[in-house]
């Protein structure tokens, strides 16, 4: 017998959807309060780390996904100049073992729908249009209410609603999601025959260029720049103005610019909820306890580990005791601090333009942590 016989999530996103997805296979009875009124189906690439491919697997969907992305095993550096010079090609450390790849790229809404339709075959009710507006913890259920007036109750809820978390805010979590200085130019563009992984160039008009692979025709290119106040989030003008300093594939990136791919500008924040992060029978997971820039692509990794160990106790335990929460609470919380942590030191020695300091080093043992299973 399970620990809960009925979970309720709030948010479809990667953490939501891949807890539904475990639970409802253990014969828990899972929904999902999703704000939205239906699917998304807009988005950008996103890179995969190896240890969320390992998720992904274990949720039986890698099979579908390794069929639409792109796979590779290292990380080019290139020089800030006319010509975009490969200076070196550096072997990734494979986070998910041996058989996976160290990295995957795939278009965003596309790894959304994969999830989507897993979890409906799992039996997971995906109820949208539904915005969670109040919480409360009774004795054996926690309340939800929707915007809509409808209540609900569950054994118990999940916050899995995203880095502005409604759900954290009304357990009464005080951590919020700070700047840390940097924001970041995204576009999705037609792949240069060239762009065969990731490559970073530091410096030039910006901290970072780099792009991922997310199949044959496609990928996404990225610049990481100082925070501005950047009023016309969507001005392609301005991306393809500053990809201009940089050379190699950049300049057929560039010219998709001028052509008008669509561009999207993001400020950069971070946040960890300190200590344990439920509240009775309410926990968060996922962006709603801790995010971080994506210096690391670590942040839906994160999230899919969240659930995955969430869902593996939950099915375990034979009850929503402190036991269960302090299993999780140190299964999760210092392994998502270190991300967080490193994420943004890594932008910070940018920032400060520190010299000195140990890149390699620092994602060397960060990874070397995110290869033994969470
Ligand atoms: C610019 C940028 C680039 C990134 N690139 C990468 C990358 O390459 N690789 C990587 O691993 N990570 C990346 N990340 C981080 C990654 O996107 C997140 O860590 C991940 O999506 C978190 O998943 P989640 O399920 O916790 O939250 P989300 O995906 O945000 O899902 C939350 C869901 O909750 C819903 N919701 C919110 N409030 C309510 C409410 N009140 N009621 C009901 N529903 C609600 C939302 O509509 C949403 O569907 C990036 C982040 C940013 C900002």
């Amino acid at each position: 017998m399970a620990a809960v016989s009925t979970v309720g999530i709030v948010g479809a996103g990667a953490a939501g959807l891949a807890l539904a997805t475990f639970l409802a296979d253990a014969g828990i009875s899972t929904e999902i309060l999703e704000k939205s009124d239906a699917p998304s189906a807009l988005g950008s690439g996103i890179t995969l780390q190896g240890n969320a491919l390992r998720i992904l697997r274990q949720l039986g969907v890698w099979e579908e996904i390794s069929r639409n992305g792109y796979a590779f095993n290292d990380l080019g550096l290139r020089a800030p100049n006319a010509e975009g010079t490969v200076v070196a090609i550096l072997d990734e450390i494979q986070t998910g073992g041996p058989d996976l790849p160290a990295t995957f790229g795939m278009y965003r809404p596309t790894l959304a729908a994969i999830m989507r339709e897993r979890a409906l075959a799992a039996g997971v009710v995906i109820s949208y249009g539904q915005k969670v507006k109040s919480v409360e913890n009774l004795d054996r259920t926690a309340r939800v209410t929707t915007e809509n007036g409808t209540t609900r109750e569950y054994d118990l809820l999940v916050g899995a609603d995203g880095i502005h978390s409604t759900v954290r805010q009304l357990l009464g979590f005080t951590a919020e999601p700070k700047p840390t200085g940097m924001g970041i130019w995204r576009a999705f563009v037609p792949r240069p025959a060239e762009v065969v992984r990731t490559d970073l160039t530091y410096g030039g008009s910006c901290f970072i260029a780099g792009y991922c692979p997310t199949g044959q025709q496609d990928m996404y290119a990225y610049l990481v720049e100082r925070a501005q106040d950047r009023h016309d989030q969507n001005d392609t003008s301005i991306m393809a103005e500053l990809a201009a300093a940089y050379g190699g594939p950049w300049n057929e990136i560039q010219q998709s610019l001028i052509d008008g791919a669509p561009v999207n500008y993001t400020q950069f924040t971070a946040h960890v909820v300190e200590g344990e992060w439920h509240r009775g029978r309410c926990v968060i997971i996922g962006d709603a306890a801790h995010s971080c820039p994506p210096t690391i692509a670590q942040g839906a990794a994160m999230a899919l580990e969240d659930a995955a160990v969430l869902a593996e106790l939950l099915i375990a335990s034979e009850a929503l005791d402190q036991n269960l929460w302090a299993q999780f609470h140190t299964r999760r919380a210092d392994r998502a601090s270190a991300v967080v942590n490193a994420s943004v030191q890594l932008g910070q020695w940018l920032l400060d333009g520190e010299k000195n300091a140990d890149v390699p080093g620092l994602m060397g043992s960060l990874a070397s942590k995110l290869a033994v299973p969470a």
